[in-house]
């Protein structure tokens, strides 16, 4: 930890995704040039968010409710529970969920498969999908919505290796959405109409 207290604070910035070292020295300028009440404000809304913000026990998606076990989309009745769409973050989550076009549910998988990675396990709540997938009845198809890129490839062929026996033995199709989609794109960036006829062309 860095004894200079500009510097100690754009370390944690910079740890931030897709943050780099000069641009985390900017958040640290911005914050210098704004009002004590701002910066305490926002060291406040910092502090709230693990208080105020729950994960879901099902789908493991964070969403805004003190204490509570499920989300909204987990206990809503209106969701089709014969789909179960596995994305790599929450953003992707809420990228999905804004397009309105899929009704289903979800499971947040925690990261990807890195392609070089031994301790696949480690690296993605693997465990917890073969159980959400057991305990979803009348599950028909699993829909793997992850980036196009090499790791989320590689990990949509691992997740179809490791589920494979569990969900011949239940009888649940597994389906990719990255036909649709052009390589490198990332779920989180993209827009309604990409992500509807990603789903639509799904295989
Ligand atoms: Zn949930």
């Amino acid at each position: 930890m860095h004894s200079d207290a500009l510097l100690r604070l754009a370390e944690y910035f910079a740890e931030f995704p897709g943050i780099g070292e000069r641009q985390s020295k900017r958040f640290v300028y911005f914050l210098l040039s704004k009002h004590p009440e701002y910066l305490r404000d926002l060291a406040h809304s910092i502090m709230d968010i693990q208080k105020n913000i729950s994960r879901c026990e099902l789908c493991y998606h964070f969403f805004s409710g003190r204490g509570e076990k499920l989300c909204e989309t987990c206990t809503n009745p209106a969701t089709d529970t014969t789909l179960l769409m596995v994305v790599e973050k929450d953003a992707d989550y809420e990228a999905m969920k804004k397009s309105g076009m899929y009704l289903g549910r979800y499971f947040v998988l925690g990261g990807l498969v890195p392609i070089t990675s031994k301790e696949a396990h480690s690296r993605v709540r693997i465990d917890e999908l073969v159980r959400a997938l057991k305990q979803q009845a009348g599950l028909k198809e699993i829909i793997l919505a992850l980036s196009l890129n090499p790791h989320g490839e590689h990990t949509d062929t691992y997740l179809r290796e490791v589920l494979s026996s569990t969900t011949r033995e239940l009888g649940i199709t597994i389906t990719s959405l990255g036909r649709g989609l052009s390589t490198g794109t990332e779920l989180e960036y993209s827009d309604t109409s990409t992500l509807k006829n990603a789903f639509k062309n799904r295989q």
